[in-house]
């Protein structure tokens, strides 16, 4: 029998639970990957990430041919072109690989009402977590909504890789129309707007180095070394598992066989993900509104554009919340601590909704998407699923500095007009004299702007908002 394997976010080969079932279960398997308008043009769409995207799509076509497949491409709405190809190839089934999305739970419910009518079987597929996010349940039978508990449970789910990759796969039925993957610009992007240094070389094979290279020169330092900023202490690989280049199954049981206190910290934060997914999932409003509801629409934001364009440029006079900001103008992708500051200081010292922010980085982030990206927000804007009252995420920028990046490496290399200040200056660059701003070859308000609000005073504005809106 023929099925099709329909690729979404799971660009790999290896350790891809729906492949090897397809495999097992029929004669022949046609991959094939649908361009979507809706997500490569919709509210949260991304040109980099397109880019990233197409770039993944090409590694995983040759991963396909070198085993004598090789990958479909159409352009259309999913529920068009996947029944279509089912029914041309006369399938039995379609198999993917699941998504917690509500945008992607629509549609996939869509596609299958249409194959059902077709008598095509709709095979979903776990692979993209490591357990299945739908299932853990407290002892009263509710979802998770305190981290904690969630690993805890979440640790005691068998779970099983496949690993390798199949060595050879059937051939794509002659005849059939294979179609293009289409360049970035193609698509219509113009090339202004991709990050010009992105942080990760896309498709499976480059996630495959990085991820050996993680684990064998760094994953041992990570519990001492993650919050660090002035070397990097993290993997990295979120761009990777975002597109589902690498299994998150099979990154935890690598580091869980190499052991130590860095693979129990580093395997914590793949269980974060895992988190987020089973948040989204089982409470997909959070899209549109904050978890809490003493919060929802109690919040008293500020629509300041001004504030807003000066945070996204990363020219707020707070020397690391600028080096984040950039970093991820730059690369598409910022560090975990900096993507902490920037958030606190977004919805805490600037009083911007969240929403914001979370489109921000939605539109940058090579790693961008709903579950982490709306989850980790609402966290840092004290609005989610988190048990900590707001006073506990709100960050001083400066103490953050002198903390995470003591050297002043981040900073340095990420707003370069700070490079010459003197390190017992680079934390509040403002209070130079005179004299010292023209050694350093950074005048303020000049160079490097000075602070735009200040940060003691708009703490107490935001805790009186946040105690306002929590007892009104
Ligand atoms: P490592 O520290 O090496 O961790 C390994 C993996 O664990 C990561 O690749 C990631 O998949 C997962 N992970 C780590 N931390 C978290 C976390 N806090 N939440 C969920 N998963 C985690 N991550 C995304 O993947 N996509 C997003 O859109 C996203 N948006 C964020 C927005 C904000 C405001 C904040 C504070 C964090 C966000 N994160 C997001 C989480 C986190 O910052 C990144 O996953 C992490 O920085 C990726 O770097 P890494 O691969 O080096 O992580």
């Amino acid at each position: 029998s023929v099925a099709v394997l329909w690729f979404r976010r799971d660009l790999r080969v290896h350790d891809h639970p729906a492949l090897v079932q397809a495999l097992d279960e029929h004669d022949r398997i046609v991959p094939l990957y649908v361009l979507d308008d809706a997500l490569l043009g919709g509210r949260y769409a991304s040109p980099s990430r397109t880019a990233f995207m197409l770039g993944c799509l090409r590694a995983l076509d040759q991963e396909l041919a070198q085993r004598g497949s090789g990958l479909v491409v159409r352009h259309g709405r999913p529920e068009d072109e996947v029944p279509a190809l089912a029914r041309e190839l006369g399938a039995e089934a379609v198999h993917w690989t699941s998504d917690v999305s509500p945008y992607a739970r629509r549609r996939d419910t869509r596609v299958s009402d249409l194959l059902r009518e077709h008598e095509v079987r709709p095979r979903p597929h776990g692979g993209t977590y490591l357990v299945d996010p739908s299932k853990p349940r407290t002892q009263g039978g509710r979802p998770y909504t305190v981290f904690s508990p969630f690993h805890r449970a979440i640790d005691q789910v068998d779970r099983r890789t496949v690993h390798r990759a199949p060595a050879e796969l059937p051939p794509l039925p002659s005849g059939l129309r294979k179609g293009r993957l289409p360049s970035a610009q193609a698509l219509g992007i113009d090339p202004a707007d991709l990050v010009p240094e992105p942080v990760a070389e896309p498709g499976e094979p480059a996630a495959r180095a990085a991820l050996e290279r993680w684990l064998r020169d760094d994953l041992d330092h990570y519990a001492d070394r993650h919050d660090g900023m002035s070397r990097p202490g993290t993997s990295v690989l979120s761009p990777y598992l975002r597109w589902g280049c690498l299994s998150a199954r099979e990154c935890e049981e690598r580091a869980a066989r190499r052991g130590g206190k860095g693979a129990a910290a580093w395997n914590r934060q793949l269980a974060w993900r895992d988190f987020y997914a089973h948040q989204l999932l089982l409470f997909p409003d959070n899209v549109a509104q904050e978890f809490q509801p003493r919060y929802r629409r109690r919040l008293a934001w500020s629509d300041d554009e001004e504030l807003l364009r000066a945070w996204k440029d990363g020219r707020t006079g707070y020397p690391l919340v600028d080096a984040g900001m950039r970093q991820l103008a730059r690369t598409g992708w910022m560090h975990n601590r900096a993507r902490l500051v920037v958030g606190s200081f977004l919805t805490k010292d600037l009083h911007i909704d969240w929403r914001q922010g979370e489109r921000h980085f939605a539109r940058l982030l090579l790693d961008g998407e709903p579950a982490q990206n709306n989850g980790n927000w609402q966290w840092i804007a004290s609005t989610g699923a988190d048990p900590a009252p707001y006073f506990r995420r709100l960050f001083n920028p400066m103490t953050q500095q002198r903390k995470f990046d003591p050297e002043g490496t981040y900073v340095r290399r990420w707003v370069p007009e700070l490079a010459g200040v003197p390190d017992e200056r680079l934390v509040e660059p403002w209070t130079m004299s005179d004299e010292q701003q023209q050694a350093a070859g950074c005048v303020i308000g000049t160079d490097y702007p000075a602070p735009i609000v200040d940060h003691a005073q708009e703490r107490r504005v935001a805790m009186e908002r946040y105690a306002a809106a929590g007892e009104g």
